[in-house]
């Protein structure tokens, strides 16, 4: 590189050091904008970035190496990500994957050599409804078919040189899309629930959520109020409100929706919760997945402050100052767990922390923090504008309300749905049209495998919790092939800290893949799954201890089929 190409290049990351305030929580924003501008984050820039933000390079390139969408080699133009996960491989990401190899010459992981394309796998993109679906660059194509393919890429080559000084960014816009009818969400004027906050104290409002025993929509289901309320407890000047739309679990595409279509609730929820605990400040960390939806979050954001909803002096409540803004993933599973988010926004590797210290005492910059999913947010909203009483009306009475819910798989009616909690697995699939299924995956990679003699189980906190993934899996489905799938989707995003969860999947895999040969015995299927336990109770975090879930229920509702193979094989 010539001096002045380098003194450039210096100049353009001082801009970019000054415009995040030379803090490191700044550093992932920065890589974003460097990866996006000259397509990979090279040695030279992770050094003048470390020098800028007073870090050694070392620091920066951890981070660099840690989250797929960031590159320490140049990435083509178009960077192609195909979706793996198990709805796409049930549509057909097989035979598209080799039809992409194929047509541009390169194999997963490669760049062509004009510099136009790269090829990446990606796990679950959140249009699972739509599978098989791929990304290039920032935008999202669905339904693919081997015809979509070619037009993808020649429309990507026609543009190619046009915006080649710009990213090559717009190919193609394909906008959610969900099979629903009317929500709850719908029902709600826009503004009530704030409207409702700002007439009580901040005590009363969480004695409202507390009321409805309302619980997070995440997965987890712990208590909102209770979180809150250890916030409000809490004794420090800075506290932070987190809304956690950095959904990754495979399966799990509602929070896509609720942000397209309701942005508004995820917002006013967080400003509810900000008069609550009392904080200044809220932060979206949005998945990468997502950044198609950025633009409309940041003008919805926009609009809000210019309606004095947020600001200073939000609703025209003196003294509650309260503003949202919007942070970037860049491609890591992991960061869903709520300690590895606060590490990404302080602009580490998203791995996961020791627990205890837990984010309300000790969050986000060393501040009291709740992170809270996006749906959980917008029925903050809906309780405070209809009441207690008449979120408690639905559901059950330890999982109170209704949820959203992601379905796909082998269903006449893929999408995204609102249900009571405390519906059984059989009425969920008459509703979806998925009656014949052998099995449904509830809770996606992490949750369990419900067999059909299972139906009759309620989806509830209590008895077969999810964050609202729900796959259906028809008579055919290969169970080992499922299994296989989310191992590997665990494999690839375990972030490596601790030894039972780095070691032992790949040893549940290579388990799995035995079993697909036949090459196996009832003692062998015993010692994976005593294995698969060992992980479950020693892996540091959510991800490693789920990693085994579905092969174990896998291994126990399908055993005749999987030892069926073995008597094939002999
Ligand atoms: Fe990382 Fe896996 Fe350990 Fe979690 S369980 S800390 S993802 S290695």
């Amino acid at each position: 590189m010539l001096v002045t190409e380098r003194e450039r290049l210096r100049e353009e990351l001082v801009k970019l050091a000054d415009k995040y305030g030379r803090d490191r929580s700044g550093l992932m924003s920065i890589l974003e904008e460097v990866q996006r501008r000259h397509f990979y984050i090279s040695e030279y820039c992770m050094q003048v970035i470390a020098d800028l933000l007073d870090l050694h390079p070392v620091e920066v390139h951890s981070v660099v190496s840690f989250y797929s969408f960031l590159n320490e080699r140049p990435q083509g133009q178009f960077v192609i990500r195909l979706c793996r996960t198990v709805s796409c491989q049930m549509f057909g990401k097989e035979q598209l994957a080799r039809q992409l190899e194929n047509d541009l010459g390169i194999r997963f992981g490669e760049t062509t050599p004009d510099g136009k394309f790269s090829l990446h796998w990606a796990n679950c993109l959140g249009m699972c409804d739509q599978g098989p679906a791929l990304l290039v660059n920032d935008l999202v194509f669905t339904e693919i078919t081997p015809e979509k393919v070619h037009g993808i890429l020649q429309q990507c080559r026609e543009l190619f040189g046009v915006h080649a000084t710009t990213g090559g960014r717009k190919v193609e816009q394909v906008t959610a899309r969900t099979e629903t009818g009317p929500l709850t969400f719908d029902s709600v004027e826009l503004g009530a629930g704030l409207a409702a906050a700002l007439a009580k104290s901040p005590r009363e409002v969480l004695a409202e959520i507390d009321a409805a025993k309302l619980r997070g929509r995440g997965g987890a289901g712990f208590p909102t109020s209770m979180k809150w309320r250890m916030a409000v407890e809490a004794d420090d000047e800075k506290k932070y409100v987190v809304c956690n739309a950095d959904e990754g679990e495979p399966g799990t595409f509602k929070d896509r929706v609720i942000l397209a279509d309701y942005a508004d609730l995820v917002f006013e929820g967080m400003t509810i919760a900000a008069g609550v605990i009392g904080a200044r400040r809220g932060i979206v960390y949005l998945r990468a997945e997502y950044t198609y939806l950025r633009k409309h979050l940041e003008e919805v954001l926009g609009r809000r402050r210019g309606e004095g909803l947020l600001g200073t002096s939000v609703g025209g409540r003196k003294g509650f100052d309260f503003d949202i803004s919007i942070h970037m993933g860049a491609g890591a599973y992991v960061c869903g767990e709520e300690t590895a988010l606060i590490e990404s926004l302080e602009g580490q590797r998203g791995e996961p922390r020791n627990r205890p210290p837990f984010p309300i005492d000790t969050g986000f910059m060393g501040h009291p923090t709740i992170v809270n999913n996006v749906e959980t947010f917008a029925w903050v909203v809906c309780i405070l504008a209809k009441g207690a009483q008449w979120f408690k009306e639905t559901g059950t009475a330890k999982s109170t309300g209704s949820k959203l819910f992601s379905v796909s798989g082998d269903c006449r009616r893929p999408g995204v749905y609102e249900f009571p909690l405390g519906i059984t697995v059989a009425q969920l699939l008459e509703e979806v049209g998925g009656e014949d299924a052998k099995a449904v995956q509830v809770g996606g990679a992490s949750g369990q495998c419900v067999p059909a003699e299972q139906f009759r189980r309620t989806i509830a906190f209590e008895d077969v919790p999810t964050g609202g993934s729900v796959i259906v899996f028809g008579p055919k489905r290969d169970m080992l092939e499922v299994a296989e799938n989310f191992l590997e989707f665990f494999i690839d995003e375990s972030c490596g800290q601790c030894t039972p969860c780095r070691e032992g999947v790949p040893k549940l895999i290579d388990g799995v893949r035995k079993l697909k040969k036949g090459q196996c015995s009832m003692s062998y299927l015993k010692e994976l799954c005593s294995l698969g336990e060992t992980l479950q109770l020693a892996s540091k975090c959510g991800l490693g201890q789920a990693a085994p879930n579905a092969l174990l229920s896998i291994a126990e509702h399908f055993q005749d089929e999987i030892l069926g193979r073995t008597r094939a094989a002999v």
